[in-house]
């Protein structure tokens, strides 16, 4: 029965707590929020339904989307039927079914703000409103924005994306992707029961809010949405690098990090929340099973090479060329015109086709064309590089 201390009520600390009161610890989490509107698409794959098909089996509103349509840059549009829907939440539904969850298998749940932690002792220590108290161990799931960073290092701006969006009071049936030229990130319209959530996500370190606000404008200006009198936000999103994911400690004595706080996050799409659950659930699982040191090893096993192989390529897929077009042109132009690309855009998009065995489907279905422009994007064809002491690299 060891007192856990869960710092923020998202969907990865609310995972957590759920876990931990399962197994019969004493657990209290603090949110200075609770369910509210998080800056989010709400978007959820069908992996994250697949590995929790609660989150499609409740009575809570939700909107299924199956209809994408992705433009590029210079305005041509493709239009994809995924054989899954995308699940669609508001924030304030998704977090508060969570939340109800921890606190039916008795987390409990209190609207707090942590000032401050401190884990040098044998037991940690967390500061409300002005009053120290005691745990057997901290967990921290307290977002992008976190400051609560007892034993790493604050994430970089190369490391984070900057967000701004508006939720529109309007409904639409398909969700819209915009990409422009070089531009690493893109442009959304989600759809939700009642509102739109829309918006773009850029790379903190190549991109200004200025640049991001005007593309913002132009793309409700050309998509028709009126944003008068809706709610504007912005963000931070987590967007990992490869020295994220394998040098940035997320565990401690008596600590560790989960969710958008460990920057588990595909940095290719920006999808946070299947990781942030799946990591709470991971971090719930290794603490009741009395092995928190074995939390990193399961993430590594079950998400982070498929987070690392985004890492890789993010930068060639918004940035590079293919055959004198941008890489995101050439997608949309070959969603056009290939039905088997399709489906393989549709599987992705879905959650249903992970990166790892994509090589696998690559040649003998798809023509050779396609099969090289992707083989391009994953940097497949490129040869090993071979280091040569004092020579530089060989095999360029
Ligand atoms: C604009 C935008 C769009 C996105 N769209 C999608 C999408 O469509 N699909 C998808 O999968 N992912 C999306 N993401 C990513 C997703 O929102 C995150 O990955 C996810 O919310 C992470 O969950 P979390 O529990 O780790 O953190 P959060 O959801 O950020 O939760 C952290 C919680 O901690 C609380 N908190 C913070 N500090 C303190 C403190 N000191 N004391 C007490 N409480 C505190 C906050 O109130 C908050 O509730 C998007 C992100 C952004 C910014």
């Amino acid at each position: 029965m060891a007192e856990i201390a869960i710092i923020g009520g998202g969907p990865s600390g609310a995972m957590c707590g759920e876990q931990l009161a399962r197994a019969g610890h004493q657990v209290n989490l603090f949110d200075e929020h609770l369910a509210w509107e998080k800056p989010c698409g709400g978007g959820l794959t069908h992996k994250a339904i697949q590995c929790f098909p609660f989150l499609l089996d409740n009575s809570y509103p939700k909107k299924l989307v199956s209809s994408v349509e992705l433009i590029s840059s210079d305005d041509q549009r493709a239009a994809v039927e995924m054989p899954h829907p995308i699940v669609i939440y508001s924030r304030t539904v998704l977090n508060g079914l969570l939340l109800d969850r921890a606190k039916e298998a008795g987390c409990h749940v209190h609207r707090s703000r942590v000032m401050s932690v401190e884990t040098a002792a044998a037991k940690p220590r967390y500061c409300l409103e002005g009053e120290w108290r005691e745990a057997d161990f901290l967990v921290l799931a307290a977002g992008a924005r976190n400051q609560l960073l007892p034993g790493t290092r604050p994430l970089q701006r190369d490391e984070l994306e900057m967000t701004q969006g508006y939720f529109v009071p309007e409904t639409a049936d398909a969700i819209t992707i915009k990409f422009l030229p070089h531009f690493e990130g893109y442009l959304w319209s989600f759809p939700r029961c009642d509102h739109l959530s829309v918006g773009i996500c850029g790379s903190m370190a190549s991109h200004t809010s200025t640049e991001l606000r005007s593309h913002l404008q132009t793309f409700v200006e050309k998509q028709n949405i009126p944003t008068e009198g809706a709610k504007f936000y912005s963000h931070v999103l987590p967007s990992p690098k490869e020295r994220t994911l394998s040098e940035r400690t997320v565990l401690g004595k008596n600590w560790a990090l989960i969710g958008d706080a460990a920057a588990w996050v595909d940095p290719l799409t920006g999808e946070g929340l299947f990781y942030a659950i799946r990591s709470g659930e991971l971090l719930g699982k290794s603490l009741a099973a009395g092995c928190p040191e074995k939390y990193p090893a399961w993430v590594k096993a079950t998400f982070s090479m498929e987070l690392e192989f985004a890492a890789r390529i993010v930068r060639r897929f918004y940035r590079g060329s293919f055959l004198g077009s941008a890489v995101t042109t050439r997608l949309v132009q070959f969603m056009r015109r290939s039905p088997v690309f399709r489906q393989l855009m549709a599987d992705l998009m879905s959650g249903t086709q992970d990166y790892s065995s994509l090589k696998r489907r690559l040649w003998g279905h798809l023509g050779i064309t396609i099969s090289e422009f992707i083989s391009s994007v994953l940097c497949l064809d490129r040869p090993a590089r071979a280091r040569v002491p004092g020579t530089g690299s060989a095999g360029d």
